[in-house]
């Protein structure tokens, strides 16, 4: 049962349709894994805590860096130095007292992946590291449990929903992970707000997937482009062959 407190705080949820206070409860009793605390994890986890998600698990082993403050919205000058999970729980803490944050300040490895995903129910992929995205997408298929893919670079954006067994996954897009040839927003930059509309994207899809709302952006690869303000889509299909997810 939501406290008159709770009521008032999330009366803008609980006004939408198909959502209600039994929407509401289910948020506070959710459990989301947002691996990367930086210019995508920031307003995913924002907005995922403002909304009253009951558990957010933040994954990240860097810490937080001058260079960072230009896109990084959960991190203040003052935190420079410091862990960003810590720096994160921080400020989801101080936003939303409901919400429970676990810090877990560890990069993602082949050894610990299924450990660190297991106790969630979604997992938001806001990384920028190609090989811990993969490891992640792997463990989400292993175990069944849906993934946000989100990415960045320079001035546009992408993202995707993967839905063990039912859409396509990394993988049936790009075989290998393709970071030796990729390139990073260090080397070409990335204008601060595009990883907010992103990040602000994947937290919608969350929260559409907890309340079972809307059509989720399963098999489809949505791009968004600052220069031109244009969002274009290509559908993509499961691909028979791929090596993680064909079993399903
Ligand atoms: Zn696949």
């Amino acid at each position: 049962m939501l406290t008159e407190t709770q009521l008032k705080r999330y009366t803008r949820n609980i006004l939408l349709p198909n959502v209600g206070a039994a929407g509401q409860e289910k948020l506070l009793q959710s459990r989301v894994l947002v691996v990367g605390s930086g210019g995508l994890g920031s307003p995913a986890a924002y907005y995922l805590a403002a909304a009253g998600v009951g558990h957010i698990g933040l994954v990240d082993s860097d810490k937080v860096d001058l260079s960072n403050l230009q896109r990084q919205i959960l991190h203040r000058t003052e935190d420079i130095g410091r862990p960003k999970v810590a720096s994160g729980a921080e400020k989801l803490r101080a936003l939303n007292s409901d919400t429970e944050v676990i810090a877990v300040e560890k990069l993602i490895t082949g050894e610990n992946a299924d450990d660190v995903v297991r106790s969630y129910d979604v997992i938001v992929d806001c990384t920028d590291n190609f090989s811990v995205r993969y490891l992640l997408n792997d463990a989400c298929i292993s175990q069944q449990k849906p993934m946000i893919f989100g990415g960045v670079l320079s001035f546009s954006g992408q993202l995707m929903t993967i839905m063990p067994g039912e859409g396509p996954c990394l993988r049936c897009l790009f075989r290998e992970d393709p970071s030796p040839d990729a390139s990073s927003c260090a080397e070409v930059g990335i204008l601060g707000a595009v990883p907010g509309v992103i990040g602000a994207l994947q937290s919608t899809e969350v929260i559409k997937y907890l309340l079972g709302l809307g059509n989720l952006l399963m098999g489809r690869l949505l791009t968004y482009d600052a220069l031109t303000a244009a969002f274009f889509e290509v559908t993509l299909e499961r691909d028979p062959s791929c090596p993680s997810c064909a079993q399903l």
